[in-house]
């Protein structure tokens, strides 16, 4: 249905354009969006939403008729036609120049390594022999494509290198890092330069798939948290990223930080500022790409943990509802939405508190009861 004018284009309707919805009611801000279906997660909230194909010039160009910016839930919008969006005088936040390096991993980690932004070594491989140059172990990664660990492979020697390479795809090789923890850095970014960076948040994954976030990241050195801060700055200005950018770290076992990926759009590690933060990266990333300014990146409280959701033997989120607000009532639960599958993403749970332990704990017991139905120990 489209009829009505509208603010902002929105490219894909999974959960992040439904939590864009959220806050751009508050904002008053007219969303339009191109759904991959009628019942997609923003699509059930979003009433001006068309069924289109992200790589289909026309589709997003009925979308963004009259819609002066354009932004995204994914990173998959082919960069020729957003091109040509600009060109027909939308603005695309972030642009095509900009994206281009959160959708190809050998791309980003060429211009981080020029900007003197520390990565992990790496090289592009196409057969064995590359492989076997580069050195073992190695992880190997398509350079496009790639998600929740899906174009991810760990190699002990040659003898594992069968499956990446028999992809055909285009691969990029990097050191195994030896990582303490993973550290995600999200920063806002108006068109004018202006910026506005949350506190550097712990994630936690499990099977490739981001399971909790903890902000702030415990026991960060100081000096850490200001670098990684930094290089979050550093990054968005100068790939001039507009809107949320999220910059995934490794810290290493040695007190290093090394880039591990980029998102440009709001992202998984961002999710704990809608009830964690002055302003939440849903709202910051709207008022960014509108090129209004931005609203504080400050924590309300102490700590926040959020826990995802991930499809589980709980096939019916909705009634398991109030079995979760009378057991847990200090937290907030977040649903997409969506059809529950095996290990999908299908919501997530934040608790607030001045108590790290007991904060997690919470978080985690809700998530549990929404997953299995059960506490775990
Ligand atoms: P995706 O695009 O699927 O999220 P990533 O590049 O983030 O893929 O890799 C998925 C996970 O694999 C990371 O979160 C991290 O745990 C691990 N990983 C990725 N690159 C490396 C590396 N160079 N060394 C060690 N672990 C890595």
């Amino acid at each position: 249905m489209t009829g009505a004018r509208a603010d902002l284009a929105v490219i894909g309707g999974g959960q992040l354009a439904r939590m864009m919805q959220q806050a751009a009611i508050g904002l008053g801000v007219r969303i339009r969006l191109l759904a991959e279906g009628p019942d997609v997660s923003a699509a059930q909230v979003i009433p001006d939403h068309r069924v289109g194909d992200h790589t289909s010039l026309d589709d997003l160009r009925a979308i963004a008729a009259d819609v002066p910016v354009v932004t995204f839930d994914h990173e998959h919008v082919p960069p020729e036609h957003l091109r040509t969006l600009e060109a027909e005088g939308h603005a695309c936040r972030p642009g095509p120049h900009a994206l281009l390096f959160a959708q190809d991993k050998g791309a980003m980690r060429t211009r981080l390594s020029e900007l003197g932004v520390p990565c992990p070594r790496h090289g592009r491989v196409s057969s064995l022999a590359d492989l076997e140059a580069f050195g073992f172990p190695a992880v190997v990664k398509t350079t496009r494509g790639g998600y929740d660990g899906k174009g991810v492979w760990f190699l002990e020697s040659a003898a594992d290198a069968e499956e990446a390479l028999a992809t055909g795809r285009d691969l990029l090789a990097e050191e195994l890092v030896d990582f303490r923890r993973e550290l995600a850095a999200l920063v806002a970014r108006r068109p004018s330069g202006d910026m506005v960076v949350w506190p550097v948040v712990e994630s936690r994954q499990a099977d490739g798939i981001c399971k909790e976030v903890l902000a702030p990241a415990p026991d960060l050195a100081p000096r850490l948290a200001d670098e990684a801060a930094e290089i979050a700055r550093t990054i968005a200005t100068s790939l001039d990223v507009t809107g949320v950018l999220a910059v995934e770290l490794f810290e290493t076992t040695d007190g290093r930080l090394l880039v591990n990926e980029l998102a440009m759009r709001p992202h998984n590690t961002g999710h704990w500022t809608i009830d964690g933060a002055l302003t939440s990266q849903f709202e910051n990333h709207l008022r960014a790409v509108l090129d209004l300014p931005l609203g504080p990146a400050d924590a309300l409280t102490r700590w926040s943990v959020m826990v995802n959701i991930l499809g589980g033997s709980v096939d019916d989120l909705e009634s398991q509802l109030a079995v979760v607000l009378d057991a847990v009532p200090d937290i907030r639960v977040h649903l997409y939405g969506k059809a529950v599958k095996a290990g999908r993403k299908v919501g997530h749970v934040t608790a607030v508190g001045d108590d790290l332990t007991d904060t997690l704990t919470r978080a985690r017991w809700a998530a549990d009861l929404l997953e299995k139905g059960t506490k775990d120990d």
